[in-house]
């Protein structure tokens, strides 16, 4: 019997014991209200399949005898997480609890789905190796959870739209299942990567939150009340294509005044070629100018600035969350806009709204790579309506 055909009562237990660690039976009922026999209903078969394990005894008594801690047992399944890039491929290979025991990348020579599926498969293959030979045989990998920017469906396993790949409704998840024979889930990234922050990053214990992810493109994920939003036909927390004003610059969507065709890093490299006159220049050159203060250079990146600072200010006023984390490859020139956003987070938060805590956390690819495994657990124990 898998974890999803069990009854709802075993999903809470197990998500409850995922989130928070060696419990006792007592602790488990009162974190989730579920009475001492229902516990033991559930507890006892994900005992007997090795889901979960007891563990030693805690200081805690019940009828006078040290009461039993009960945990997930992390090394029951294996799970691979991968995010895709334009050019790369990061992968982790994760325990049941997330955990990451192997990464490895891989270039894509080309964008094209049949190429990006095989090189899935292979890294899959190359994870696989990376870990004991005794957890190596077939159907030790439960899951895979692919991960990817743009409209992605996480229901019906569809990429509906990846500006950066140029792909348009690719059935990704049969793909990469028929592909490697694992059962494989697609998520659009910074949502995954929100679910990882949500399990064990910085939004654990928050009632709400969201991630806002800078770089190739400006992403957001929202989780309310412990769940990520993922919006009733697939898209939710596109800050990247609020219209924050300007008609000079056209978006990857294809519209003027989005946030994402002023601040993404391609938007800020293009502008900083106009303002040099130069059509070659990189963005690293273009980071190096605005640190030597030329002025038309910093002038891009201030306008970046202004742009995510209303993007933030736009989901505190919308959300109202407890803290938004600032993530993503853009980063590396956060001190060039950093003035910028905190300034017009200020000004544009609305009352209260303005106590969000603006917190900003460099994370790997890895850790993005993580939350696509995060995802594939998560649909284990609880499927997608
Ligand atoms: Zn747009």
């Amino acid at each position: 019997m898998t974890l999803a055909d069990r009854p709802p009562a075993a999903a809470l237990l197990f998500q409850t014991l995922l989130a928070h660690g060696p419990l006792t039976r007592a602790d488990v009922g009162r974190r989730t209200g579920l009475s001492a026999g229902a516990i033991t209903k559930v507890a006892t078969p994900l005992l007997t399949d090795g889901w979960i394990v007891e563990l030693g005894r805690s200081a805690e008594r019940t009828n006078g005898r040290p009461a039993t801690l009960i945990a997930v047992r992390a090394e029951r399944a294996r799970f691979v997480g991968m995010k895709i890039t334009g050019d790369e491929l990061i992968g982790v290979l994760a325990d049941l609890t997330a955990q990451t025991r192997a990464t490895a990348r891989a270039g894509l020579g080309s964008r094209d789905v049949g190429t990006v599926v095989l090189t899935i498969a292979r890294l899959v293959d190359r994870l696989s190796a990376q870990v004991a030979p005794r957890e190596r045989e077939p159907g030790a990998i439960q899951g895979i959870g692919v991960t990817i920017s743009g409209d992605v469906d996480g229901h019906t396993g569809t990429v509906q739209y990846s500006p950066f790949l140029n792909w348009r409704r690719v059935p990704l998840a049969d793909l990469v299942r028929a592909a490697t024979g694992i059962p494989t889930v697609i998520e659009n990234d910074v949502r995954a990567l929100t679910v990882a922050e949500q399990w064990f990053g910085a939004g654990v214990g928050l009632s709400s939150f969201a991630v806002v992810t800078v770089g190739a493109g400006i992403g957001c994920g929202i989780s309310i009340g412990g769940r990520v939003v993922s919006g009733a036909h697939g898209v939710a927390g596109e800050v990247g294509h609020l219209p924050v004003g300007g008609t000079d610059r056209v978006c990857t969507c294809g519209n003027t005044g989005c946030v994402e065709a002023v601040a993404s890093t391609q938007a800020i490299t293009e502008q900083a070629r106009q303002a040099v006159g130069d059509p070659a220049l990189t963005m690293d050159e273009a980071v190096r100018l605005a640190h030597a203060g030329h002025s038309g250079v910093r002038a891009v990146f201030s306008r970046a600035g202004r742009a995510m600072g209303l993007a933030l200010a736009s989901v505190a006023n919308l959300v109202g969350p407890e803290r938004i984390i600032i993530s993503g490859e853009g980063l590396a020139t956060y001190d060039l806009y950093e003035d910028e956003i905190r300034s017009t987070f200020a000004a544009r938060a609305f009352g209260a709204a303005a106590d969000c805590d603006l917190v900003v956390r460099p994370l790997p690819f890895e850790e993005w790579a993580r939350g696509g495994a995060a995802v594939a657990v998560q649909r284990v124990f609880a499927p997608a309506k």
